[in-house]
């Protein structure tokens, strides 16, 4: 999602005249678009910083603008002047789209200006986005989010829930599909809640697969709680909505769902998954766990294994739980310690490697329709359940273009293979 508001924030900087630079020694401006999810990304911030810091002595008029969920908490954005104070804005989540207004000012001669004013009533910066690929399109469906599951902080930096209007992200997704985007990516923290007031997600993947053009849509992220049996039988009918979901599933321990407060147990997350396989046989199904919330006991985090063994995820984003400050959480008692974190995060990464490898040998010799998104003798294309295969084009460009490519081999779960005309 990060990398969609980047690409939104370069269209607003062009907007006024800036170009991109590839290396931060020739920009005039440097943005660091943060985000707090896990403390990594936080202290990669400041490492990130430290590093830019010379050019700012040797540049005395470089400006140095950071923005993103971080900076949009006021201890952050504080600890950041103080231990940077060559920074010259500060602003979060909502002001994005005036962050080049900022900078102007900063050319004017101001010397810092710190913006952490909420607006919900702003989307995050303009809809215009330069687009980093040309053969996948982010569109943002709504901003915010209204579950609050207790470890997570999304809802404290980015806000409530809202919806854009289904017209206007009709005519966006037309408007890239006429300059030729043949995957259109979604975006929401819980696009399964997406309601304009008069449409819901159903109503919307509706209208966007009935759109004319050889494309498919996928979206990110579905909440177990709101993925309706509606939407996954439109899935498997309709064949511009590709055969992809990630569906987080966080903890197989019902008692830790709970404490997550991600209300669904994991006799419901088992009912959609099954209900995925049904209507759509060939689903690709993906999902983020975390290990290591506060009191989960071994027993727990086998249930959590033993739910990934059942599902059989294409792909599982693993995290080790991170204290966010200002979460429930964070302040729970039973809080577990770096190193059982971080031996069950390394026995679910072999459980998954092992399932992974599985699942890439079980593709050999099958053929996948897919769309190239890579050029050159080792060519990429992605599935249409979002798998990557590596092929060799033999010469001939593909790029944008959907192929029938058959698995020929696979290393280390990766898979490669074979144009088939
Ligand atoms: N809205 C999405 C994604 C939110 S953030 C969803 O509900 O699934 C992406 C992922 O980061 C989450 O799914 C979760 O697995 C992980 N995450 C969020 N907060 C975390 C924390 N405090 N510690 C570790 N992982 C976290
Ligand atoms: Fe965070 Fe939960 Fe909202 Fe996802 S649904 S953004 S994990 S609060």
């Amino acid at each position: 999602m990060n990398v969609h508001e980047t690409e939104k924030l370069y269209a607003a900087f062009e907007k006024e005249g800036c170009c991109r630079e590839e290396k931060p020694e020739a920009a005039d401006i440097i943005v660091f678009n943060t985000c707090c999810v896990r403390e990594g990304a936080e202290t990669r911030v400041l490492g990130n910083l430290g590093r830019i810091k010379h050019l700012k002595a040797a540049k005395p008029d470089l400006i140095v603008a950071v923005c993103g969920c971080m900076t949009q908490q006021r201890s952050a954005a504080e600890m950041l002047h103080k231990r940077c104070p060559f920074i010259n804005v500060i602003t979060g989540t909502y002001s994005l789209a005036l962050l080049p207004n900022m900078v102007k000012a900063v050319e004017r001669g101001e010397k810092f200006i710190l913006d952490l004013e909420v607006n919900e009533t702003v989307p995050v910066g303009a809809n215009e986005a330069v687009r980093s690929d040309n053969v996948n399109s982010f569109v943002n469906i709504m901003y915010g989010c209204n579950n609050f599951c207790t470890y997570c902080i999304v809802p404290y930096v980015k806000g409530r829930e809202r919806s854009r209007k289904l017209a206007d992200i009709v005519n966006e997704v037309r408007s890239l599909l006429d300059r030729g985007v043949k995957e259109i990516t979604l975006l929401g923290q819980n696009v399964n809640s997406y309601n304009d007031g008069e449409n819901d997600f159903y109503a919307l993947l509706s209208e966007l697969s009935a759109l004319p053009g050889d494309f498919w849509i996928k979206f990110m992220t579905s909440h177990p709680k709101d993925l309706s049996d509606d939407v996954i039988r439109l899935i498997g009918r309709q064949r511009k909505l590709a055969n992809y979901i990630h569906l987080p599933v966080q903890s197989g321990s019902d008692r830790i769902l709970k404490a997550m407060n991600r209300r669904y147990d994991t006799a419901a997350y088992m009912h959609k998954i099954d209900m995925i396989r049904e209507y759509i046989p060939d689903a690709g199904i993906t999902a983020d766990v975390i290990v290591g919330f506060p009191t989960e006991t071994d027993e727990d985090f086998r249930a959590t294994v033993d739910l990934v063994r059942r599902v059989r995820y294409n792909n599982l984003f693993m995290f080790i739980y991170s204290k966010r400050n200002g979460t429930p959480a964070a302040v729970m008692d039973g809080q577990i310690s770096e190193a059982v974190k971080k031996a069950r995060i390394a026995e679910l990464i072999t459980v998954q490697a092992k399932i992974a490898r599985e699942l890439a040998e079980k593709a050999v010799g099958k053929t996948f329709l897919a769309l190239c998104d890579g050029r050159g003798k080792n060519a990429t294309a992605k599935t249409y359940d979002d798998r990557v295969i590596v092929f060799d084009d033999g010469g001939e460009d593909y790029y944008n273009s959907f192929v029938n490519i058959e698995v020929t081999g696979t290393k280390n779960s990766k898979l490669y293979g074979k144009i088939r005309k």
